[in-house]
């Protein structure tokens, strides 16, 4: 269960990241929130959730753009916490544009931060986990892991690459006590979607609730947003014993959309 084990969420003082996070502290995890900002404000939603739950959480800041604070993440997190038996990469940035105007540096940092923060967090945490006998990786892709969007090449490439990777991942550790698997949500009202709808009404010219229900909801055939917590409880039956044959797979968390 997941009661005493550790856990490490990379991008967690926001939206899905801080939903599982508190999902995780809630059922008896430690945790190691994190993001890129060094805030009185990230300490204290640490402390926050710690109290709330009765658990130990606490704050690690590291830009997961960069591949040595990753590493660091895991390292750090280990030391404080005494270990890392669940690790969810979930840090993702969004940009949006045509190919042939998508500047290069959004490209290379989406790349570094959905996509090959994963490999360097996944690489220092393995040695943990094997030492330990027991571990869990948790990749959040995207519905774009699976399909595409025009528009979304950097975003879509490095969740394809988080799929790709998930099941490499599964492979090396398949016959360890060790799993790892992608979730792909469709939709989550987080501050990341938050953003995107402003520049689409101006885009379609359109009001908030028909970018929602039209242009946001049109895939989604649910017609309904997911929710941070549902997106907790899917890594918490992830991390459970039930799916400890559950690996190298994805589990898509999308109204219906990759049905379609
Ligand atoms: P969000 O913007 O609310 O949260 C993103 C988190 O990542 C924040 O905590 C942010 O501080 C952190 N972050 C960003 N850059 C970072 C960096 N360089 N280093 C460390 N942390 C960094 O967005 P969200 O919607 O909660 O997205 C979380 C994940 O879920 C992303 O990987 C996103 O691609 C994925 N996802 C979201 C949706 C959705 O509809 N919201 C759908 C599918 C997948």
């Amino acid at each position: 269960s997941i009661k005493g084990k550790t856990a490490v969420v990379t991008g967690s003082n926001s939206g899905i990241g801080l939903g599982i996070a508190e999902v995780l502290a809630a059922r008896g995890a430690k945790v190691a929130i994190n993001s890129f900002s060094d805030t009185e404000e990230d300490h204290a939603l640490a402390a926050r959730i710690a109290k709330a739950h009765g658990t130990e959480v606490i704050y690690i800041q590291a830009d997961m753009s960069k591949g040595d604070q990753c590493r660091a993440l895991v390292e750090t997190a280990a030391d404080k916490l005494g270990s890392v038996d669940i690790l969810v990469n979930n840090a993702g940035i969004q940009f949006v544009s045509a190919i042939d105007e998508f500047p290069a540096e959004k490209w290379d940092a989406i790349i570094a931060i959905n996509m090959s923060s994963t490999f360097h967090t996944t690489a220092a945490a393995l040695p943990i986990m094997r030492r330990n006998g027991w571990g869990r990786v948790v990749n959040i892709a995207s519905a774009h892991g699976l399909t595409a969007s025009p528009f979304k090449g950097a975003y879509v490439a490095a969740k394809h690459g988080v799929v790709g990777f998930t099941k490499v991942t599964a492979l090396e550790t398949a016959r360890e006590p060790i799993t790892c698997n992608a979730i792909c949500p469709g939709y989550v009202l987080t501050p990341l979607v938050e953003a995107q709808i402003p520049d689409t009404m101006k885009k379609y010219d359109m009001d908030r609730d028909t970018v929602i229900r039209e242009v946001m909801l049109e895939r989604q055939p649910s017609k309904e947003f997911a929710t941070t917590e549902q997106l907790g409880g899917c890594v918490a039956f992830l991390c459970s014993d039930d799916a400890a044959q559950i690996t190298g797979t994805t589990l898509s968390v999308d109204g219906g959309w990759t049905a379609l």
